[in-house]
């Protein structure tokens, strides 16, 4: 059986027939099944290069939602090997849908710090993302920041976010959880929520786009979204240029850091080849790769940084490990509903 499903639009329905076929005929020489919430255009020049590297060919699966449940779904009789997943809500959902196994690996163990990955090696960290400010260039001169000021009053009406229950927000409330506690973190969200301009909505661009447009002064946004607006997306461009990323810190911690990170699947049926896969991504090779493409931290230390990312300054990572934060997510969640904060 050939297994030939490199874009999003055909390769549903290819490997919804893969899936029908017993997992023997599956395991292919030379192959290895992607799934991956990365759009198939910017990830498949860091397959191209591992194909190049080891002769192994890369199918892709890429959709924007659900392909957890789908492996879940799919069972014994799954093509996936590899899940490339963004968020620790994901990974999470990954872990408690029972589709990730354990792997060991020296690579990975000596790349990838403690902090990003699974102590049992159900998944492991191999880019960061962290959730920062955007600030209009205009009307704010400050350049620091905390996570707890976004509930002083001083910036009362100035504030745009998407919503509180996305999962970017989820995780980032999850680990102001982590670090105060729930009586702090509701009393903060209550006044984050004072401080909206508008009801949250859109995503991270569009707390830009609102900026620029003078509805707010500061918002919650993804640090890859900004580069990618400057860099690579004209239409998207003035909003970056109106507005500044400051990193904002906890208190008592550092600044909120999340992870892309690789799931080899429970019955993946090129389990050697995936273990390839996942090794090489955390290559210099491949960890410099995913920097400029994606414009993410790369998990391995001494990779330049994509320089637009380099000029939002020193990022010092908070402390608490992933798996701690995901701990608090149900309960960040709930506090969300309670103070009202979407509404
Ligand atoms: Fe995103």
């Amino acid at each position: 059986m050939k297994t030939v499903c490199r874009l999003a639009a055909t390769s549903v329905l290819c490997i919804a027939s893969l899936a029908a076929a017993p997992a023997a005929v599956l395991a292919e020489d030379g192959q290895v099944n992607v799934y991956t919430y990365r759009e198939a255009k910017l990830i498949q020049p860091l397959f191209d290069a591992f194909t190049n590297d080891t002769g192994i060919k890369v199918n892709m699966l890429s959709a924007s939602s659900g392909l957890e449940q789908r492996i879940a779904t799919e069972g014994a009789n799954s093509p996936a090997d590899v899940l490339l997943t963004v968020d620790l809500g994901r990974i999470q959902d990954a872990v408690n849908l029972g589709i990730a196994q354990p792997i060991k690996s020296e690579t990975l163990d000596a790349v990838v710090p403690a902090q990003y990955r699974h102590p049992d090696g159900l998944w492991y960290g191999i880019s960061m993302r962290a959730r920062v400010v955007y600030a209009s260039k205009e009307r704010v001169p400050q350049t620091a920041i905390t996570y707890e000021e976004l509930a002083d009053p001083k910036w009362k009406g100035k504030i745009c976010t998407r919503s509180g229950q996305q999962i970017y927000n989820n995780a980032l409330f999850a680990a102001f959880l982590a670090h105060h506690g729930e009586a702090k973190t509701e009393e903060w969200l209550k006044g984050v929520k004072a401080n909206l301009a508008q009801k949250p909505s859109g995503g991270d661009r569009e707390v830009a786009r609102d900026i620029a447009a003078g509805k707010c002064d500061i918002g919650l946004g993804n640090t890859y979204y900004w580069a990618l607006m400057l860099n690579k997306e004209p239409d998207k461009k003035a909003w970056a240029e109106a507005t500044k990323v400051i990193l904002p810190t906890f208190a008592d911690g550092g600044t909120h850091v999340n992870v892309s990170a690789v799931v080899v699947a429970k019955n993946a049926p090129n389990k050697a080849n995936a273990m390839k896969l996942v090794e090489w991504l955390v290559s210099e090779q491949a960890q410099r790769m995913y920097a400029d493409m994606n414009f993410e931290y790369p998990v391995r230390g001494g990779i330049a940084l994509n320089p637009t990312i380099a000029a939002y300054g020193t990022l010092k990572p908070d402390p608490i490990a992933i798996t701690k934060i995901a701990d608090h997510k149900a309960a960040a969640a709930k506090l969300v509903d309670k103070v009202g904060f979407d509404n």
